[in-house]
């Protein structure tokens, strides 16, 4: 019997130093030289295998468990985000303009704390644990793709080939002892889109010869809501927004083209389907009737991130028996902020769970990505002690 909240709570002073150390040095994502070379160097000093550049800056380290077993890999974000802190912890920013504002400094501490109490227990585990130090969660950092995907380019996802995955975040809605283990989907998938529309140009005031783009336009604008409104069952949930419009330059002229851009955020993959299928059919349909010509670009930004209901179960459980105090939330955790790790639980199943960190009474309880946000330390010892139990539950199932 492991008794991992006991282990956390003893490596805390571990876990909290690392915590810090990461916190005073921020870097931005596919920068993250000096965090993964930390990270690095305490996996090896435990004698854990260590690949390095995996998705640039990203860094695996492989734990074999004695007997056979299925790959478990488990995802700890490292980046922080252009954001000058101003929370005047003893531990602030050293690097100017950079804070970790996300709590990944945490997330990356809770791995290497996790990798110490799994990598203890390697005698009595069936199958191995991927322990996946991933760069740049926040965005693209001027690279083709984000973090996630580029390690899954590099083949973290082989070498064992990986089964299940988990994968957390602090949580500063919340308070400290919430958790939250949802089945189905948590977080919402993102899209832009770009709609040109080429008309025929001309005088204001002979509207008759031309083909006018920005009546199309409007129209186009006015159509889409109604994939919300009359497309999608009521009790789902869809967001479609025009986030800009450029067309014309002057009063007495009808302008050759308009252009639209804006975003789409849905959880469902049926849903998201369909209303991607509409958009196109309502912009290309309109366009069309209006006899202008249309160039539509739907791009993804990150898919949303879906939990499988067996490994969520199985994590459920676990934080049940390892806090039984606690009233474990099992609603979708509805956010339409994005996350990268949905294009890894694309591809494997797996569970994303979320750690409240929030403390009101010691004033940590900024939203994350504000200049003053910080979190309550004691969050990294539910959040290692939750990640390593859930990750030998979930071999043994
Ligand atoms: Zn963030
Ligand atoms: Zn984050």
């Amino acid at each position: 019997m492991n008794d991992f909240l006991k282990q956390a709570e003893e490596l805390f002073p571990y876990t909290q130093s690392l915590r810090r150390d990461f916190h005073m040095y921020p870097e931005l994502g596919f920068r993250e030289v000096r965090t993964g070379g930390i990270v690095a160097k305490e996996l090896e000093a435990l004698g854990i295998e260590v690949t390095k550049g995996v998705g640039k800056t990203g860094v695996v380290g492989l734990i074999e468990g004695a007997k056979p077993g299925p790959t478990l890999l488990l995802r700890f974000d490292m980046d922080a985000l252009p954001i000058t802190e101003d929370t005047g912890a003893e531990y602030t920013s050293q690097s100017a303009g950079v804070m970790h504002a996300c709590g990944h400094d945490g997330h990356t501490a809770i791995g290497l704390t996790v990798a110490r109490m799994l990598h203890s227990q390697r005698d009595e585990l069936a199958g191995n644990i991927k322990l996946c130090f991933q760069p740049s969660e926040e965005g693209l950092n001027g690279e083709e793709m984000g973090g996630n995907l580029m390690m899954m380019r590099d083949g973290v996802l082989d070498g064992p080939k990986v089964d299940k995955t988990l994968s957390l975040h602090l949580w500063n809605d919340k308070p400290l002892g919430w958790i939250n283990v949802a089945k189905g989907p948590v977080m919402a998938g993102a899209e832009l889109f770009i709609i040109k529309l080429t008309g025929k140009g001309g005088h204001g005031a002979a509207p008759e010869t031309t083909i006018d783009p920005i009546v199309a336009a409007a129209q186009v604008i006015t159509a889409l809501q109604t994939i919300a409104s009359r497309n999608v069952a009521p009790l789902k949930s869809s967001v479609i927004s025009v986030t800009s419009i450029h067309a014309g330059t002057t009063f007495n002229v009808i302008p050759q083209t308009a252009e639209l851009t804006g975003t789409i955020r849905t959880f469902d993959p049926t849903v998201r389907k369909m209303v991607l299928e509409r958009f196109e059919q309502i912009v290309r349909g309109i366009a069309e009737t209006m006899g202008c010509k249309v160039e539509l670009e739907i791009k993804r930004v990150t898919p949303p991130v879906i939990n499988n209901d067996e490994v969520s179960e199985s994590v459920l459980r676990t934080a049940q028996t390892l806090f039984p105090q606690t009233d474990v939330e099992t609603e979708p955790y509805i956010t339409m902020g994005a996350e990268d790790m949905g294009f890894m639980q694309e591809k494997v199943d797996g569970c994303y769970f979320m750690v409240g960190s929030a403390n009101d009474e010691k004033n940590l309880n900024y939203n994350h990505h504000h200049p003053k946000f910080d979190f309550d330390e004691q969050a990294l010892i539910t959040g290692a002690a939750l990640m390593a139990s859930a990750a030998v539950d979930l071999l043994k199932t």
